[in-house]
């Protein structure tokens, strides 16, 4: 067994090596990352399709590397989610979050909400009421102020925990969301046991929501997207959810989107992602 481990050694070429190093060197930084307060939350928007209304923000992680600069949560939260880093990293988030919206609900947004997305390994972790109860009561927020935005495959992984963290967190009065919904493999006789609030339609199903050729006609592609988007906005009012657009980018697709009775967008057309002090801006700008 041993000749046979450093037989497989040798089939790491030099390039694997230097990407499991490089891994390696990313999963140390970021085990102290924390520590050296290098985590940050961007926020971005969400609004009402009708009004165009702020009705909340989604906290978004992103990591200041002291070399590598600022790296997007893709490149860090699925290496988190490996290592269990992320049962840390999230606790981090729905603290700070809670606290930045403390802070506006005090400061002239009474009203508003904010969305935190969890990991699958969240979900799997019995003791996440707990956390999140503890992040309501430091900034002394209302539950329904909270939104945990979840995927369908996240749930899938461990679907009976999954389901009962997910009552006891709706229990708690927080709202609950489906992040990217209809890019998983939805089995929807386990979707309607969920508590849920809010079917958030993935970026994918938008982006080509509004498309013309030149004579001015929609591709059958888009006509297909059409479909979906408005079966999914059907089918969850029916089920007294909300409704909300990932990634808008065009007035075409905001328009589109206002015909099929979507309640709510969010999308590089109206608010990127910001720090706190430039969302703060943003949402001031807004309300004059
Ligand atoms: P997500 O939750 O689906 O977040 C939406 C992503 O789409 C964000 O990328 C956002 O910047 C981007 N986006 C928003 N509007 C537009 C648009 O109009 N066009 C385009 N092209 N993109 C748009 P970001 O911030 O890089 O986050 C990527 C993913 O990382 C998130 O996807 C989420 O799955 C994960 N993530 C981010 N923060 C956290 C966190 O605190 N915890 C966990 N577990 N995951 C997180
Ligand atoms: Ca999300
Ligand atoms: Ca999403
Ligand atoms: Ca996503």
């Amino acid at each position: 067994a041993k000749d046979a481990g450093r037989n497989a050694y040798r089939f790491f070429s030099p390039e694997m090596d230097a990407r499991a190093h490089q891994r390696l060197r990313l999963e140390n930084d970021l085990r102290g990352a924390i520590a050296r307060d290098e985590l940050r939350l961007h926020y971005q928007p969400k609004l009402r399709v009708d009004n165009g209304q702020v009705s909340g923000v989604e906290a978004l992680v992103r990591w200041m590397h002291p070399v590598e600069g600022l790296i997007p949560p893709d490149q860090f939260i699925p290496l988190a989610e490996e290592t269990g880093l992320i049962l840390d990293i999230g606790e981090w988030v729905l603290g700070e979050a809670c606290r930045q919206l403390r802070r506006w609900r005090a400061a002239g947004h009474p009203d508003l909400c904010m969305a935190v997305n969890l990991s699958p390994r969240q979900l799997q972790r019995p003791g996440l009421d707990v956390t999140v109860l503890n992040a309501l009561e430091a900034g002394g927020l209302p539950p329904a102020s909270l939104e945990l935005e979840i995927t369908e495959s996240s749930v899938m992984q461990e679907p009976e925990q999954a389901l009962t963290l997910l009552r006891r967190l709706r229990a708690i009065g927080v709202r609950i969301s489906i992040d990217d919904f209809g890019t998983g493999y939805t089995n929807f006789a386990y979707l309607r046991q969920l508590p849920l609030q809010r079917l958030k339609i993935d970026r994918s199903f938008i982006q080509h929501l509004a498309d013309v050729d030149e004579d001015g006609v929609a591709p059958g592609a888009t006509q297909d997207d059409v479909a979906i988007v408005e079966a999914i906005i059907a089918m969850a009012h029916k089920l007294r959810l909300n409704v909300l657009a990932e990634g808008v980018e065009t007035e075409a697709q905001h328009e589109r989107l206002s015909g099929l009775g979507c309640d709510e967008m969010q999308g590089f057309l109206h608010g990127r992602p910001m720090p706190a002090d430039e969302c703060e801006r943003w949402m001031l700008d807004r309300l004059k």
